[in-house]
């Protein structure tokens, strides 16, 4: 039983490529140089190491290079973006627009933003996981200061129509925020064409390192009051020392993931169909999310006629999986995602989350189907028993 569990949590995080590790190394002991000491080699070749990954990260988004800020990842670009921009823009108004099945890490900063008297409106999603856009028109107001709305969703794989989205947000004068963590370099992003004036990424979910990643922030046009104060980097809008080796693993897993877009996403999309219609002849097993509008390498699907929790247990030593989101799942809670879609709190605990990515083998995806299908049918065999001879049950 030395066997290790089969890694399917590509959207909670995924190892570090090993070519990123090597373009990291030599920022960590050769040329150890904070990038804010002008007056030696040491603090030019680490400004010139990050002057390089700001403009490579800024054109995968068809961005500026001063445009790209540096942060400790996703969660931190959100908390900059959102309440940055609602401290901006105190004369406009205190409302902003977000989805239901956003992030925690968009959720929690506007439920704060609540607490101390700003006004949100969450909306609601269709059964699909898509966003209503008249829903979306007709929440916003003359007071509303930014919308925000993720990219790809992190648990059912979605992708929301962003550019329908941005051109809303752009003829009705609102800032548009899209946290883009499940997306950069898995899907094309054009904050031009998209009409994105900020947009949150992360390194860790792209095969870089944890504790990276950007915010994109429109300029002249975006106001943003700093979150966190300090020496004045990043153009007084988020201080600290900048991580050198981190950023420069951040650039290179970008460029390798947009040189592989197009030929993992054909991958993934083979592989994913490959489960689905492996664990789809159980019967009783439902999709959920869109069936075309997703993420190639995420697979999330309700199990019925089983409890939750003990099919998890049975499935956690042989596959690294998860229900719901890594953040909400370890608590025990209903994945809200899945609750917005309309499943029940039990049918939501009956779900399972795939996360295929660029090490995922299809030997490995046969496995997954087998350990799947046997261990469905065995709990379904129990439930039956059960069923059937209430009066034999052990008291
Ligand atoms: C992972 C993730 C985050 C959090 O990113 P960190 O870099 O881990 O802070 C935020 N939003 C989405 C959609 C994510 O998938």
């Amino acid at each position: 039983m030395s066997q290790q569990p089969i890694y399917l949590d590509a959207q909670a995080t995924t190892p570090l490529d090993p070519v990123v590790l090597e373009a990291m190394l030599p920022y960590f002991i050769e040329r150890p140089g904070n990038p804010s000491s002008g007056g030696h080699r040491y603090g030019w070749e680490a400004a010139a190491a990050i002057k390089e990954a700001r403009k490579r990260i800024a054109e995968a988004i068809a961005a500026e290079p001063q445009e790209i800020i540096f942060t400790s990842g996703a969660t931190e670009a959100n908390n900059l973006a959102i309440k940055g921009v609602a401290e901006a823009y105190l004369t406009k108004g205190r409302h902003l627009i977000t989805v239901a099945t956003e992030h925690q890490a968009v959720l929690s900063p506007c439920r704060y933003l609540e607490s101390v008297g700003f006004e949100v409106t969450y909306l609601s999603v269709q059964g699909d996981g898509l966003v209503n856009l008249t829903h979306l028109e007709q929440a916003i107001r003359a007071d509303t200061v930014l919308v925000s709305i993720m990219a790809a969703n992190n648990e059912i794989g979605v992708l929301q129509p962003i550019s329908e989205i941005g051109a809303i947000c752009r003829q009705r004068g609102v800032l548009f925020h899209t946290d883009s963590a499940q997306a950069i370099a898995k899907i094309p992003l054009n904050v031009q064409t998209l009409n994105v004036d900020l947009m949150s990424l992360t390194a860790h979910k792209i095969y870089g390192p944890k504790g990276v990643g950007a915010l994109y922030i429109r300029r002249p046009s975006v106001k943003l009051a700093a979150q966190i104060h300090g020496g004045g980097q990043e153009n007084n809008w988020r201080s600290g020392t900048l991580a050198t080796p981190q950023i420069v693993g951040f650039a290179k897993a970008v460029q390798m993931g947009l040189e592989q877009l197009e030929s993992q996403t054909l991958r993934l999309q083979a592989l994913r169909q490959k489960l689905w219609h492996g664990l789809e002849s159980l019967q009783g097993i439902e999709l959920n999310g869109h069936p075309q509008n997703t993420l190639a390498g995420c697979l999330n699907v309700t199990i019925h006629g089983v409890d939750g929790p003990r099919l998890l247990a049975e499935l956690y030593p042989h596959l690294a999986i998860s229900s719901g989101s890594a953040c909400s799942s370890n608590q025990g809670q209903p994945s809200h995602v899945l609750l917005a879609l309309g499943r029940s709190p039990a049918l939501a605990k009956a779900s399972l989350r795939f996360g295929l990515g660029r090490y995922t083998t299809e030997a490995e995806i046969d496995q997954a189907i087998h350990i799947i299908q046997n261990t469905v049918a065995k709990l379904r065999g129990y439930n039956y028993l059960n069923l059937l001879k209430p009066s034999q049950s052990k008291k």
